[in-house]
């Protein structure tokens, strides 16, 4: 079986990283204590149980924990997620602490703290990953606007890439806003982060608590949305994209395969996520969903998960996973008239750059729904977004002294910068990008010839 090793780090790495747990053991089947409850069909238990090892570990036959190593600068998140109902869940001896925190400091995090507990994770993750049949990678939950998940996440995300090379790398990471979060710095933080990530992971699920604070605001209309409600999103996104790792089926059944289809540059590698129905649970029962409402549905901004229209860029690629009772026939068929009705919005030069696949079991409390990944150029606007916060400060060199303080030369922000400015030049050539313009330079070369 192909194992995955789930990281989670930070207090909000830690907080949507249970919530993923709590939804993926209830739709396998699992108690809160990891017992295989399911009073289901022989049919669905099948199914559920088929590739439970990608990321559990069977420690009985009818239990199972998760194969999660639980990350902290702090004791305080660790406390809560053992005395809350999933205590019981996770390996004791998985959960790796410190007690001084970062202080929403990248530089704690990667430098000076988060150097020093670095050691202890890794030990775990050693031990996770030689437990495991044939490793198929990693992902990892964190926030890149705080000190632990971002600064300490990306620190251990190096550190694993150099021990595992050619095993995957996934990252779920969560984009600051000003409208969830009041500290100065998370730009800073989020710069630094991105610098890494482009190097060092494989696939980033961008995760904007921008966009999931709009969706709702204006969609789910709740007036103050908390963490809570911003991570129940989280979960579904997170759930969704795992489906095909999770359940049998052909297509991008593996951290490997989905990147094979996503990702036609290594640096481009940032997905845009989205989920419909996008209806508050409660008043779900009483919309009827269809193929062809889903498949319009997920295209739209609103549905996004990254505060970036679509409209404004062009997909490169595009994977979608539909849940539940749907005919592959009507999917093949409403996919294929978005394509048809928006081509300027699809590069040409990639044909068939758009799959779906499909799971049987929907999502508890609908009867289908459809998770969408994007890698389309128009994320360069978030990172043109946290790129002109950063500048503003960083031209005056505000705030500075407190990564300085902690070992940091100034030479990182400069580079980390430009990485990240370099990325959205690219995003935006191979927006630009057409199948003519590449045949006119081959001419011009033909004539000078
Ligand atoms: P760390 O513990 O040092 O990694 O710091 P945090 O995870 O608290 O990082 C702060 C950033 O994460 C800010 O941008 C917060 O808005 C965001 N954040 C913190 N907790 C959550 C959460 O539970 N859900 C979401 N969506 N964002 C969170």
């Amino acid at each position: 079986m192909r194992e995955i090793v789930h990281l989670q780090m930070g207090q909000c790495g830690n907080q949507i990283g249970t919530r993923f747990w709590e939804v993926v053991s209830d739709e396998h089947g699992l108690d809160n204590s990891g017992n295989y409850v399911a009073n289901v069909d022989q049919r669905t238990a099948d199914l559920q149980l088929e590739r439970i090892s990608v990321y559990y570990n069977e420690v009985q036959s009818t239990k199972f924990v998760p194969r999660a190593v639980l990350v902290d600068l702090e004791p305080g998140t660790m406390d809560v997620i053992r005395s809350g109902k999933l205590g019981a869940l996770f390996r004791p001896d998985n959960f790796v602490f410190g007690q001084s925190g970062a202080g929403n400091n990248w530089a704690k995090g990667h430098y000076t703290e988060g150097a020093e507990l670095v050691d202890s994770v890794l030990d775990v993750v050693r031990r996770e990953a030689e437990g495991a049949d044939s490793l198929q990678g990693f992902q990892i939950t964190q926030s890149l606007g705080g000190g632990t998940g971002s600064g300490m996440g990306t620190l251990l995300i190096s550190k694993v890439r150099e021990e595992f090379p050619d095993r995957m790398m996934a990252t779920f990471s969560v984009f600051p806003s000003p409208k969830v979060s009041d500290t100065v710095v998370e730009p800073y933080n989020s710069v630094l982060s991105v610098h890494q990530l482009v190097e060092n992971a494989d696939e980033t699920f961008c995760i904007d608590n921008e966009a999931l604070y709009d969706i709702c605001f204006r969609t789910l209309k709740l007036q103050v949305p908390s963490h809570e409600d911003l991570n129940g999103l989280v979960s579904t996104v997170m759930a969704g994209v795992t489906t095909c790792l999770r359940f049998p089926g052909q297509l991008n059944s593996d951290l490997r395969k989905l990147a094979v289809n996503l990702v036609p540059f290594p640096r481009l590698h940032f997905f845009m996520p989205g989920i419909a129905p996008l209806t508050a649970l409660g008043s779900a029962q009483y919309r009827n969903t269809s193929v062809h409402e889903l498949t319009q549905q997920m295209f739209e901004s609103k549905n996004m998960m990254t505060a970036a229209d679509p409209r404004n860029g062009r997909f490169l690629t595009v994977a979608a996973f539909f849940r539940g009772k749907v005919s592959m026939k009507d999917v093949e068929e409403e996919m294929q008239k978005v394509q048809d009705k928006n081509t300027a919005y699809f590069v040409e030069w990639i044909p068939n750059n758009v799959l779906s696949a499909h799971c049987d079991i929907a999502p508890r409390g609908r009867k289908m729904s459809v998770t969408f990944i994007g890698n389309s150029t128009a994320i360069q606007e978030v990172f043109k977004r946290i790129g002109d916060q950063f500048r503003s400060m960083f031209k005056r060199k505000a705030f500075l002294h407190w990564y300085t303080s902690e070992g940091m030369d100034e030479m990182e922000f400069t580079e980390a910068e430009s990485n990240m400015q370099d990325l959205v030049a690219e995003y935006q050539q191979y927006q630009d990008a057409t199948l003519e313009n590449e045949e006119e330079e081959q001419e011009y070369v033909g004539e000078e010839d």
